[in-house]
């Protein structure tokens, strides 16, 4: 048995189990709705009446969602319909006394009625995220007719710490992808030598892989019906010649993040345990992580630790609806971008209106296939972490901005004082930085600044946060990592960095960078004393000649 299958047998078996709880609460809350329902034809007095048959009709709607939900289908079709009825009735109460009572004997009969749970349909597992294991350089094959145009982009990705090749002919791109695959594969539309446009072999190349590779496109060709091909071959970028490097690379980078993306964070809120187990578990096994929350009020230390990406929130809770705390969350602008989808039985239009008037993003009716759930979350999901990304991230680099950066900064070495573990920060800066762009241009000066973002994205463990501090100045956090350690990590990124050589106006040239390490282990105070521990190391490697880590 594989891997897969197990975990889906897992995931079955739980989910049996926490129906089979469900069916277990059917046997309390069936006869208590039977008993209620006779209770409301024993009551004369028509306000109290009103007050029984609101109270039905929320029972009924809060089962109509979660009995189809745990696979009770009929049982959750027979509680809406029922909840209609209980709601026309609630209209026309005092006069119809007769129909009331054909209501209340349907629902005595539903509560006598024995039901069996539909049998399971159990969504097709997902298969597993290739992870492969962490390289340190991205291979990337170019295939570009034109000698001069393929070499120049060869040279400007190695600067940024790829490892580039460049074939012009399909034959040679051929023979080398027998050898080995490449992380990202870069095609020209336009090979007049061919037989096969490039779109044309790359859709071909895409058919025999049992992965697809990232796809970005070259061409002179603007048009639509170029852009639809492109991404009938599964291309991730498409590049009108001249080609603007730079912006090529940062597609790259962003593919390969994708690529390597963690699990979603998803927090479900549901005052209903077993329907909140459910739904997590189905996310879970869509390989998301999942936290659930009971209590409305938890939702601020909630946000801060587990610091969700999508909030699937009930609508109908005893305490606060999901509307008022959704609005509780919008009041903070830290959580905006996080997507909040209402799960509830409200299939009125109308109130689903009024909710999403109030706050939230989406309504998905309950009862909903395992499927579409995940659909739902992992769409807007994906799109939230996107979102989050350009919004934090900075454009030219791809790193955490300043503010950002700093606020990690903080959390890290907090927990890393209250840990007793050592931590370190290193400050990088550019040396004569000024020079560059004044000698080679501001665009050969972004270059540097991408190509030593690469080098620290690359030489970087997971854990480490890095960020673009100003202009050419860097910040990482180092957690679990002594002074010493700290200094030896960057002293080998200065001495890449020194050895990467540049292209702009037909010259080449290099560019040093100078660094300070400060470490948990000198200062046990506070964050930024430790920053400014930082910044002097760094003023002073500046001092000593430049090119060094202090
Ligand atoms: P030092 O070795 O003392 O650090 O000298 P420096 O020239 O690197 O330092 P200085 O702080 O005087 O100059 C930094 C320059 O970086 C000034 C600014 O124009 C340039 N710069 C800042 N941000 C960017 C950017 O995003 N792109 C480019 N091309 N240049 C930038
Ligand atoms: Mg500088
Ligand atoms: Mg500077």
């Amino acid at each position: 048995m594989s891997k897969g299958d197990t975990a889906a047998n897992t995931l079955q078996q739980h989910l049996q189990q926490l129906s089979d709880a469900f069916a277990l609460r059917l046997q309390e809350e069936l006869p208590a709705l039977g008993q209620s329902a006779e209770r409301l034809l024993q009551t004369a007095d028509p306000q109290e009446q009103v007050q029984q048959l609101q109270s039905l009709r929320d029972q009924l709607h809060k089962l109509a969602g979660t009995a189809g939900t745990f696979g009770f289908s009929s049982l959750g079709q027979r509680a809406r319909e029922l909840e209609l009825d209980a709601d026309q009735w609630l209209h026309t109460l005092q006069q119809e006394q007769q129909g009331l009572q054909a209501f209340s004997h349907s629902l005595q009969l539903l509560a006598k009625q024995e039901f069996q749970s539909d049998p399971k349909q159990m969504p097709a597992p997902q298969k597993a995220p290739l992870t492969k294991p962490m390289q340190s350089t991205r291979r990337i094959y170019i295939l570009e007719d034109q000698l001069a145009i393929g070499e120049n982009m060869r040279q400007t990705l190695n600067n940024f710490g790829y490892q580039a090749e460049h074939f012009s002919r399909i034959a040679e791109l051929d023979a080398a992808l027998q050898q080995q695959l490449p992380d990202a594969l870069i095609v020209d539309v336009n090979l007049p030598d061919e037989s096969l446009t490039g779109l044309q072999y790359a859709a071909g190349l895409q058919e025999r892989l049992a992965e697809p590779l990232p796809l970005l496109v070259i061409t002179t060709q603007n048009d639509f019906a170029t852009h639809l091909e492109a991404v009938r071959v599964g291309a991730m970028g498409f590049f009108t010649k001249p080609v603007d490097i730079p912006q090529l690379e940062n597609r790259l980078e962003r593919c390969f993040s994708q690529q390597q993306g963690e699990p979603y964070r998803v927090l479900v809120i549901d005052d209903d345990r077993e329907l909140a187990s459910r739904f997590s578990l189905i996310l879970r096994g869509a390989n998301m992580r999942v936290e659930m929350l009971y209590e409305p009020a938890e939702i601020f230390a909630r946000m801060r630790d587990f610091n969700p990406e999508v909030i699937l929130l009930d609508v109908n809770m005893p305490d606060c609806t999901g509307p008022e705390l959704a609005q509780i969350i919008r009041m903070n602008d830290e959580w905006l971008r996080v997507p909040i989808i209402y799960l509830s039985a409200e299939t009125d239009i109308n109130r689903q209106m009024s909710a999403l008037i109030k706050a939230g993003d989406d309504f998905v009716t309950k009862p909903i296939s395992d499927n579409a759930l995940v659909a739902a979350v992992f769409s807007r999901a994906q799109r939230a972490r996107l979102l989050s990304n350009a919004l934090s991230r900075d454009s030219l680099t791809g790193l955490l901005k300043h503010a950002d950066i700093k606020e990690q900064a903080a959390v890290e070495l907090e927990r890393a004082l209250r840990s007793g573990k050592p931590a370190s920060v290193g400050m990088l800066d550019i040396d004569f930085f000024k020079k560059v762009n004044d000698n080679y241009g501001h665009a050969a000066g972004d270059n540097v600044i991408r190509a030593l973002a690469n080098l620290l994205r690359q030489r970087l463990r997971r854990i480490d946060s890095l960020g673009r501090y100003g202009g050419e100045e860097f910040l990482v956090v180092l957690p679990d990592c002594t002074a010493e350690q700290a200094w030896g990590v960057l002293d080998e990124i200065r001495q890449r960095f020194a050895e990467l050589t540049f292209i702009a106006s037909g010259s080449e040239f290099s560019v040093t960078l100078s660094a300070g390490v400060a470490s948990t282990a000198d200062t046990s105070n506070s964050a930024s004393e430790l920053l400014e521990k930082a910044d002097q190391a760094l003023y002073a490697a500046k001092h000593g000649g430049r090119n060094q880590v202090r």
